[in-house]
């Protein structure tokens, strides 16, 4: 049956999200930290159910905490690769999607190089999809577990000041994290060099800052993020070494936001070009490993309540819109 709080077959993304059914999942994950902290993991709300990871994109810890998040909930789980599929002989997005759906999967958790391909399969295919990151539009569980991580060490969201620091231009992490703070209240600063954060950025309701130190000032939460070479077209830095030395988080930047300011990253990390290892290995204050765990919980919830939403004789009448499957 339809969860009230969160009437929504897919999670493509964040924006368009109340600030309730924000709080509703972000309340939901919280429930199921427990569970993965203990010694006894196992439950069985999706039994009986399966989920697809359909990744087109390289992926460590997304693709491993869907399929944590599902098995731990008695799932079955397929994780289909890209180079391993029939994408590989030439299979389009839309044939693929269609020859899953056939199996009757309850959960597609898709992950895409391009901008809007999720939602394009999402229309195609009956049963729930999730936005495991498509190009740099959305990574909405990324924004949840990062809301949940700031959210349990802070005890609120609204009235923070987060810094988000970096590759914004190219980062999927950073869009769907400004569309979840600001609905929920979180005062954003962006930081960066003007090439990697335009000035339309403060467009989004959040302020810009090209100057590191004084975005820095006075913020609850630095949050890195990692330089996207693979996506950049040109050149958008002079050097790794200029970039660190003007925009490479370490202890003498830090110093300048709060004193029991949280660090974070989405990971992979590039030690010595964003962040020092120094201050992503300080214990007191980075919270990168609790970012990882609570990344299983958000998926433990997400993956439980689309698949409890699924109208299932919808889903299970034969699909017409694509061809045929
Ligand atoms: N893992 C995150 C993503 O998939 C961040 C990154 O790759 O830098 O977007």
């Amino acid at each position: 049956m339809t969860d009230a709080a969160f009437p929504h077959r897919h999670l493509l993304g964040i924006q368009g999200l109340t600030p309730p059914e924000i709080q509703h999942l972000l309340d939901l994950a919280d429930g199921h930290v427990d569970q993965c902290r203990g010694a006894d993991k196992a439950s069985d709300g999706m039994a009986g159910r399966t989920v697809i990871n359909l990744f087109f994109e390289n992926s460590t810890r997304t693709r491993t905490s869907f399929e944590l998040a599902a098995k731990r909930q008695g799932a079955e789980v397929i994780n289909m690769q890209v180079s391993t599929s029939s994408v590989a002989k030439g299979e389009t997005l839309i044939d693929t999607a269609v020859t899953l759906n056939a199996m009757h999967p309850d959960v597609l958790v898709v992950r895409h190089p391009e901008s809007g391909a999720v939602k394009l399969l999402a229309e195609k295919v009956n049963c729930a999809v999730v936005n495991g990151g498509d190009g740099s539009h959305e990574h909405p569980t990324q924004a949840l577990l990062d809301a949940l991580t700031i959210r349990r060490r802070k005890g609120r969201l609204d009235g923070l000041r987060v810094a988000i620091c970096g590759d914004v231009l190219h980062s999927r992490v950073a869009r769907s994290n400004i569309h979840l703070l600001t609905t929920m209240g979180t005062q954003v600063r962006l930081i960066g060099p003007r090439t990697l954060v335009p000035a339309s950025c403060a467009a989004m309701g959040v302020e810009v800052f090209t100057n590191m130190r004084e975005g820095l000032t006075d913020c609850d939460i630095v949050m890195m993020l990692r330089l996207q070479t693979e996506r950049m077209t040109g050149n958008f830095i002079p050097s790794v070494r200029e970039y660190f030395r003007f925009y490479g988080l370490d202890r003498d930047k830090l110093s300048r936001a709060r004193p029991d300011a949280l660090i974070m990253h989405p990971g992979p990390m590039n030690r010595g070009v964003e962040i020092d290892s120094d201050v992503a290995d300080d214990f007191e204050r980075s919270v990168i490993r609790e970012q990882v765990e609570m990344g299983v919980a958000v998926r433990m919830a997400v993956l439980r309540l689309l698949a409890g939403n699924l109208d299932q004789t919808r889903r299970n009448q034969p699909f017409v819109g694509a061809g045929g499957a």
